[in-house]
């Protein structure tokens, strides 16, 4: 089919829910993508931080490919190799627990709400079941994730919310203890918060979070949805933070472009998610196990140090540009913000960059880049040579 063929196809039976660029994909190497047409774009996407391999890896389409073929899906009723060698390689890089394995990144932190709330009332009954996640977070699309999402503009039309959610202001302890009280019984955060703008928090403020949960048993939840498996130069953020988290969310990158979310518990927490409590047909899928296999093995520590250095470098190159429409950068490894300048409006330079062959995304009132962890210099510099081009 020809992308107008696609588009109209599209358009007339799939609903209209999301602001799509004007672009088909038709497939991908590396960091680039091809239309059907052949027009080529430099990926600094990566499907909204999951393509953490590229397009076309093929130890990645391998392994999917082998275990499709040994069986697709057997359910959690039965025990499968590939998501238990997942959840140990999960474990043992990061001193959690154990891990439950979902398929969405909204899910697993419906299933981080839950194991929090159970958590305080098998230990304290009823009545302290209030988490506190941050304003301006972004924790997904579900309706208690719609409700935990420190933004005004995501609380329209489906009412009644959920309750049992107040809101904190970011880096700010005195905050966090003016909302807290005796129904508290979870903190929620995103270590960099993604969709709200690539805001990196700070540091001794999530450490002095984290000391106080602990005095005050409030679980410390943290989504790591955007910023684990790698996108921030560590396996997980937390670890660059210097935390161990009670529980944390993950998705996205997890399995390389395959649906597959989950959570991990620490060992406080191993239990309190028991038989019959917590469940998900598709979750812990053998395929997206497989394939997730293959991403650990290619995130090394190496690997990982090669990540830093390459968000360092695209930063560097972008300060340098000097473009008018851009302010300061800002980030944690391949997870990069880019400030507005004065009058322009983040929407429209992105439009101009993908039509010129660089697909970019927005975030808060600024740009975003989540290229592929694989990325090259290359394909970084001709990424670069796109922006001054299309806005120098
Ligand atoms: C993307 C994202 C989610 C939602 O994940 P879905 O897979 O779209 O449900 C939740 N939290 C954070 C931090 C995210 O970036």
């Amino acid at each position: 089919m020809t992308s107008q063929e696609i588009k109209s196809l599209t358009n007339q039976y799939v609903m209209n829910t999301y602001g799509r660029f004007d672009v088909v994909i038709d497939h991908g190497k590396g960091a680039r993508l091809y239309s059907p047409e052949g027009k080529e774009y430099i990926d600094f996407t990566s499907g909204i931080g999951v393509c953490d391999l590229g397009y076309g890896n093929e130890l990645w389409a391998q392994a999917a490919f082998t275990q499709a073929k040994k069986a697709g899906h057997t359910s959690n009723l039965f025990y499968t190799e590939p998501c238990a060698r997942l959840a140990e390689k999960l474990c043992k890089r990061t001193g959690m627990s154990n891990v439950f394995f979902a398929n969405g990144g909204g899910e697993a932190n419906e299933g981080m709400i839950k194991l929090a709330r159970k958590y305080s009332f098998d230990k304290y009954g009823k009545g302290r079941a209030t988490i506190i996640p941050l304003k301006n977070s972004f924790h997904g699309r579900t309706m208690a994730t719609l409700t935990a999402t420190g933004q005004d503009q995501f609380h329209n039309y489906f009412f009644p919310f959920v309750e049992g959610f107040k809101f904190a202001e970011a880096n700010s302890l005195d905050s966090l203890k003016a909302v807290a009280g005796d129904d508290t019984c979870a903190v929620m955060m995103e270590l960099v918060q993604g969709e709200g703008g690539v805001l990196p928090l700070d540091k001794n403020y999530v450490q002095a979070v984290a000391k106080l949960c602990a005095e005050k048993d409030w679980l410390l939840l943290v989504d790591e949805v955007q910023t684990g498996v790698g996108r921030t130069g560590s396996l997980f953020t937390f670890q660059q933070y210097g935390i161990l988290p009670d529980v944390c969310s993950f998705a996205k990158g997890i399995a390389g472009g395959l649906p597959m979310s989950g959570i991990m518990a620490n060992e406080k927490c191993r239990n309190v998610l028991a038989p019959g409590t917590h469940a998900t047909t598709f979750g812990a899928n053998p395929v997206c196990g497989a394939a997730g296999l293959v991403v650990q093995d290619v995130l090394s520590d190496e690997f990982l140090a090669q990540v830093r250095e390459k968000g360092e470098y695209l930063r560097a190159q972008i300060e340098t540009l000097c473009l008018p429409c851009f302010g300061k950068t800002r980030g944690l490894g391949l997870m990069i913000g880019i400030e507005m300048a004065e009058g322009y409006r983040n929407g429209e330079i992105a439009n101009k960059l993908v039509e010129a062959g660089l697909l970019v995304l927005t975030a808060g009132p600024g740009m975003r880049l989540l290229p592929p962890l694989v990325i090259t210099k290359e394909e970084m510099d001709a990424g670069i040579a796109i922006m001054k081009k299309t806005l120098g």
